[in-house]
């Protein structure tokens, strides 16, 4: 049985605003640039598109995933038996909609979102600096710095529920907290931030302030960012930084092959060359986990979502 069979139905649907592409090379669609093949790759431009492609899913029980910018996300095989589906440009719309509100699409990059909000004498984006990705996939993760995410500046959000309706979804409808957003459960089309009137000099201020913190963070090689959530400690209750315990415990620039622990950061996992695989990542996850574990009493919960294989973590559809 060739392995896109059970993929032939879908890849028949003839839906306006949907692109369909089988064993689709997706290694450049993620930060990691880990290498792997989803077996169908979907790129949809209209919400009709988007229910379409879910029902598809649903009936014939295919795993499915959504990607945005890629840039929390490690596929975990070389091949994903499933399908990974994006948001097109249709939904990078950017919009001033009045008084301090900027309206964004999910496709939308987090740099644009800054910038933009900026050019319209906004701000309050700031802690934005040097975090990747798009607005659908830090509202997912509630995606942020210091003290504040982005779900902090909701004011609406549009999605479409996982059985293909559209729906919106006022501030204070929805939890979320460090790195964990309700958001996550649904398919975020577009959102309203509500942020403040721009001061250009404390905004300049707030900016370096976020980057000279970021000074360690590797940015010239392939990562995912943080793997790891900062851990409560056990006996002082409090956050600790994940990377800080990491390094306690003599991990940093430990690695296979190329897939390493960053030197200056030991909570970016770094792929250094072609040949590392996303097995070598799994096992230093797996390895790090059972040593701060045994050393510090720490469970250490992935902030990275983990596509396939044993430690899978992403949300399927
Ligand atoms: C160098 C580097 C530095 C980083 N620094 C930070 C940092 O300081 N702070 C921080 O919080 N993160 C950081 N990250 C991680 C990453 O930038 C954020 O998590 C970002 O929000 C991921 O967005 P994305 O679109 O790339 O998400 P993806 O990796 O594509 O997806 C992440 C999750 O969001 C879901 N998702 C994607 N789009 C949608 C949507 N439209 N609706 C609902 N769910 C969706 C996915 O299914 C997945 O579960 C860093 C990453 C890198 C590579």
């Amino acid at each position: 049985m060739d392995r896109l069979d059970r993929f032939r139905p879908l890849l028949e649907l003839n839906v306006p605003g949907l692109q369909l592409i089988p064993n689709f090379d997706i290694t450049m669609r993620t930060s990691m640039k880990m290498r792997s093949t989803a077996a169908v790759f979907a790129v949809v431009e209209h919400p009709i598109a988007l229910r379409a492609l879910l029902l598809a899913t649903r009936q014939l029980e295919v795993p499915a995933y959504l990607l945005g910018g890629g840039c929390n996300t490690l596929f975990a095989t070389s091949f994903f038996e499933g399908v990974v589906f994006a948001l097109g440009r249709n939904f990078k719309e950017l919009d001033h909609a009045g008084g301090n509100v900027i309206r964004a699409g999910a496709s939308v990059k987090l740099p644009s979102l800054k910038r933009f909000s900026h050019e319209c004498g906004l701000m309050g984006l700031e802690f934005l600096e040097r975090i990747p990705g798009t607005v659908g996939g830090a509202l997912a993760g509630n995606a942020g710095a210091g003290n504040w995410g982005l779900c902090d500046f909701v004011q609406r959000v549009i999605v479409m529920t996982r059985e293909g309706f559209v729906a919106p979804i006022e501030r204070g409808q929805f939890r979320y907290g460090y790195r964990h957003s309700e958001l996550r459960d649904c398919i975020v089309l577009m959102a309203d931030f509500q942020l403040e009137p721009l001061d250009l000099e404390e905004a300049r201020r707030r900016e370096k302030e976020y980057i000279d913190r970021k000074g360690t963070q590797p940015y010239d090689i392939p990562s995912s960012g943080c793997i790891f959530k900062n851990p409560l400690d056990p006996q002082s209750k409090k956050l600790v930084s994940a990377g800080k315990v990491i390094d306690e415990i003599g991990m940093k620039g430990y690695g296979i092959r190329s897939a390493r622990i960053a030197n200056g950061h030991a909570n970016f996992f770094v792929n250094e060359g072609r040949t590392s695989r996303g097995e070598d990542f799994l096992a230093l996850i797996s390895l790090v986990r059972d040593l701060v574990h045994q050393r510090r009493g720490i469970d250490l919960e992935l902030e990275v979502n983990i596509v396939g294989g044993p430690l899978n973590s992403a949300v399927l559809v």
